[in-house]
């Protein structure tokens, strides 16, 4: 038992007496005082048994002139209301003595009810707050179940007036709360409890359509290479997901896939043509699941966007090189490839980027081409790029744009050198800085990157 525990009782035999304290009070000032027969002033309460009315049938109190018309208003319980202000007082301290110990051991959040609780989320901005943080604990601690369940996914799922499904504000908060306590079925790591997802919450899930943003930098110099970004993102439930494909507008030619949540992806669009004042893509929706099973799939949606572009200038006008000599030090130190031992031709690196958190590299684009050589050849040129973000809820994200095939030492098949033969060196480039699609500036210079062999 904690020293906080140990005092519980304290603040509930505290409250107890508070409440009979309070309880007491209000009974003696709005029930104790009744007439039990005797006639009396309602106003100043002085004795006026044995009073005669009047001709009228009226009475008039001797003491402060007061005239009462009938003999039923001098037989009134004497209420003594300005006693029932302290009477609230002491019932609210009861209260507030009383829930102490669950508000020190829970939060204060914890006193509101289930029902209630998500419809707190209207005043928050993401999904990181206490309200929040309230409501994922409550769903991770199994506190709602049932029928509650459902209509805090049926909620989840429909934000409110400030934050409409799918808005920005809606993805802040209710989309990244859904993200967190997403329910899953299906093949899970260790660790991770199966579990039926209840038909209301898969409904409610299933009712949020999956978005695909693109974006690109509203001015790209002439002559470079187009890129444009698009982030797919679905708050179903596991296994659900979906899967989206870019095409060119006119030949329909697949250009890039989008595969579940979170999933961010560049790619380039050779068919937009000087004096073009917008990239147009094609896009197509199906649900990965309804793929695996049956091999046929109908679209989900689809549809024909545009974004909007201009063609101008060079890249120095656009991004400013870094050169500073303590980032290429970090960047140095946060970049490895992280290789595991060939096993046939599956093996490809990983790029470690988890010691960029720091915000030396806050929106400064790393970008530029990984050359690996071996036996005193170069056999591969990979672009790279990241860019370190600061989020709403404080911490730091990284950016990556990078899929695994571009890493793929299959690239290099024809020598088959062991990775402890590769030698791998990262050099910035402005032209795959573009692609980094917010970045007004970049890293600029040159490393080595090691090769960390893992055998897993
Ligand atoms: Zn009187």
């Amino acid at each position: 038992m904690t020293g906080t525990a140990g005092l519980d009782w304290l603040w509930h035999a505290c409250g107890a007496a508070l409440a009979i304290a309070g309880l007491a009070l209000l009974v003696w000032a709005l029930l104790w005082d009744r007439a039990r027969g005797r006639m009396r002033c309602p106003k100043c309460w002085y004795d006026m048994q044995g009073a005669e009315a009047d001709d009228a049938g009226a009475f008039k109190c001797p003491e402060c002139g007061r005239a009462i018309r009938h003999e039923r208003k001098l037989r009134r319980t004497r209420r003594r209301w300005r006693w029932v202000l302290p009477t609230c007082l002491l019932l609210i301290g009861a209260f507030a003595s009383t829930v102490t110990p669950k508000a020190k051991r829970d939060g204060v959040l914890s006193l509101v009810p289930n029902a209630v609780l998500p419809h707190l989320l209207v005043f928050v901005d993401h999904g990181e707050t206490p309200i929040a943080r309230e409501v994922k604990r409550r769903v991770t601690d199994g506190q709602y179940a049932g029928e509650e369940l459902t209509r805090l996914y049926e909620k989840l799922a429909r934000g409110d007036f400030r934050a409409p499904t799918l808005s920005e504000r809606w993805r802040r908060t209710y989309g990244r709360i859904i993200r967190t306590i997403k329910p899953m079925t299906g093949p899970l790591a260790a660790g991770q409890v199966s579990q039926e997802i209840p038909e209301g919450v898969r409904a409610a899930l299933m009712s949020i359509p999956p978005m695909l943003e693109f974006r690109t930098r509203p001015v790209w110099p002439v002559g470079a290479p187009l890129y444009v970004e698009v982030r797919s993102d679905d708050w179903w439930p596991r296994p659900y997901s979906h899967l989206a494909s870019i095409h060119a507008p006119d030949d329909d030619k697949f250009v890039a896939r989008s595969y579940g949540y979170d999933g961010l992806n560049v790619f380039a669009v050779p068919w937009v043509k000087p004096g073009d004042r917008d990239v147009r893509i094609t896009y197509r929706i199906v649900q990965s699941e309804q793929l695996r099973t049956s091999r046929q799939s109908r679209d989900y949606a689809s549809g024909v966007t545009s974004v909007p572009i201009e063609l101008r200038g060079t890249i120095e006008d656009l991004l400013t090189p870094v050169r500073d000599p303590d980032l290429t030090a970090a960047l140095a130190a946060a970049l490895k490839l992280d290789c595991l031992r060939p096993s046939r031709f599956q093996t490809y690196p990983q790029l470690q980027n988890r010691d960029t958190r720091t915000p030396a590299f806050v929106d400064i684009a790393i970008a530029g081409i990984l050359e690996f050589s071996a036996n005193g050849q170069v056999w591969a040129e990979v672009p790279a790029w990241w860019m370190v973000k600061q989020t709403p809820y404080g911490f730091l994200t990284i950016e990556e744009c990078n899929t695994r095939q571009h890493l793929d030492f299959a690239n290099a098949r024809p020598v088959r050198p062991t990775p402890e033969a590769w030698t791998v060196r990262f050099r910035s480039d402005p032209e795959i800085a573009l692609r980094v699609i917010d970045a007004t500036k970049y890293w600029e210079g040159e490393i080595d990157v090691p090769v960390v062999i893992r055998t897993r």
